[in-house]
């Protein structure tokens, strides 16, 4: 019998043993950039996201657009920049 192994956003996934298991897909955990997103969810020792099956794809091509906490602001030179207010400290502080 299946193993329900995650609530939520994510209820129905199932930890096999290809890993976490969702609606056909196998779910990647989620990476360091998105820690703090509102949207990972846990299941057993880590964390995934419903939005993306793959989140590390996801940010290869630029900041998730279904992050929650960090968001895409762009200069006036057209640059896209994460964080503005963390920047603008480091550069205070002169690097
Ligand atoms: S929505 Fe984006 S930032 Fe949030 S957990 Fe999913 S991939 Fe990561």
């Amino acid at each position: 019998m299946a193993n329900d192994t995650a609530v939520g956003a994510l209820a129905g996934a199932v930890m096999t043993e290809k890993g976490l298991s969702y609606k056909g897909f196998i779910m990647e955990p989620i990476i360091d950039k998105c820690e703090g997103c509102d949207r990972a969810v846990d299941v057993e020792a880590a964390k995934y996201c419903p939005s993306y099956a793959n989140p590390a794809r996801k940010w290869a091509h630029g900041i998730c657009n279904f992050a929650t906490h960090v968001k895409a602001e762009k200069t006036k030179t057209g640059e896209v920049k994460i964080n503005p207010l963390k920047a603008s400290k480091r550069a205070a502080r002169g690097r």
